[in-house]
């Protein structure tokens, strides 16, 4: 993709040096758009940059004058940051990520991968630079096709899957990701066009069984279980109605799986969407809801494998 055809036919470039932390300043509303490109970007940085600059071109709803230093993006509207300004940053990275790795071409690469490990991320990551992405552009790419948990880290940069907690505003410190990273169930890390990168699998420890026995050796159903702890939590009489609305926030996470989630990850998101509602979040104290959990996202996986 000639990044840098497409937006010189739309707008003027030119590239200027500048002492501020800015990657780019485009200029809406005059005819042609304008916009500054910092001279002394490396070369990967400039073509996410250029592709950046164009979404805030392309998108109509874009406005005024911005400037750009092209950080990190969550999928998870609900995490973001408030604003017009960082919803549109955040609008043009997803944009520039989606020109310089179409889903389509991205999807075929991830469609047959259910458990990312650390030889699988490497690969991908590798063919990601074919593209010629930088490994900030990479990870956001690839962080909208990964099961929800994923959190990737390059430098003060970050993009977290769909359903994972939200590390904090970029840029962020050394510190802080090795704070956020300590509620990971794994970490690995490795060095991607000479940067390094930290990949953690979040899911919360509240969340994790005390034992795999725990649920197995528990012989109700998931709606038993759930019942008996809404019966605990609510009252009998609120028991039916309260089940009922947890079944739908975990019919509203696993409508939208278009691929293989494992166990953990529903459990993780539903857990997550449960906490974010007022009405339902004390029935996480109740011991028994995690065994439900996972009784029902094991339940979802063994459902799906034989459809
Ligand atoms: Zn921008």
């Amino acid at each position: 993709m000639d990044v840098k055809s497409l937006l010189t036919e739309r707008a003027q470039v030119e590239y200027a040096d500048w002492s501020h932390q800015c990657d780019a300043v485009t200029v809406l509303g005059s005819e042609p758009p304008r916009v500054f490109v910092r001279s002394d970007l490396s070369p990967l940085r400039e073509r996410f940059t250029l592709a950046h600059e164009w979404a805030h071109i392309e998108l109509a709803w874009h406005v005024g004058s911005v400037g750009c230093h092209v950080d990190s993006v969550s999928h998870e509207e609900e995490y973001s940051i408030d604003g017009l300004g960082s919803a549109q940053e955040r609008e043009a990275n997803e944009f520039a990520s989606r020109v310089l790795a179409p889903d389509r071409w991205l999807s075929r690469l991830t469609s047959e991968v259910s458990v990312f490990e650390r030889a699988t991320m490497k690969t991908l990551l590798d063919t990601l630079s074919e593209a010629e992405m930088s490994a900030h552009a990479g990870i956001i790419a690839l962080s909208r096709h990964l099961l929800p948990g994923h959190a990737l880290f390059v430098d003060e940069s970050f993009a977290i899957s769909q359903g994972t907690s939200w590390p904090g505003s970029p840029p962020i410190s050394r510190t802080s990701v090795e704070r956020y990273l300590e509620n990971a169930v794994t970490v690995e890390e490795f060095t991607h066009q000479g940067r390094n990168i930290f990949w953690g699998l979040m899911i919360p420890q509240s969340i994790l069984p005390a034992s795999d026995r725990d649920i197995e050796s528990d012989s109700r159903t998931p709606h038993e279980v759930l019942i008996d702890c809404c019966t605990r939590t609510f009252g009998e009489d609120s028991a039916n109605a309260k089940a009922m609305s947890i079944n739908g926030v975990v019919g509203g996470v696993t409508r939208d799986l278009d691929r293989g989630w494992h166990a953990e990850a529903i459990a993780a998101v539903v857990h997550d969407r449960v906490k974010a509602r007022a009405d339902l979040a004390s029935i996480l104290e109740d011991p028994d809801f995690i065994i439900y959990l996972y009784k029902k996202a094991n339940a979802i996986v063994v459902k799906r494998a034989s459809a």
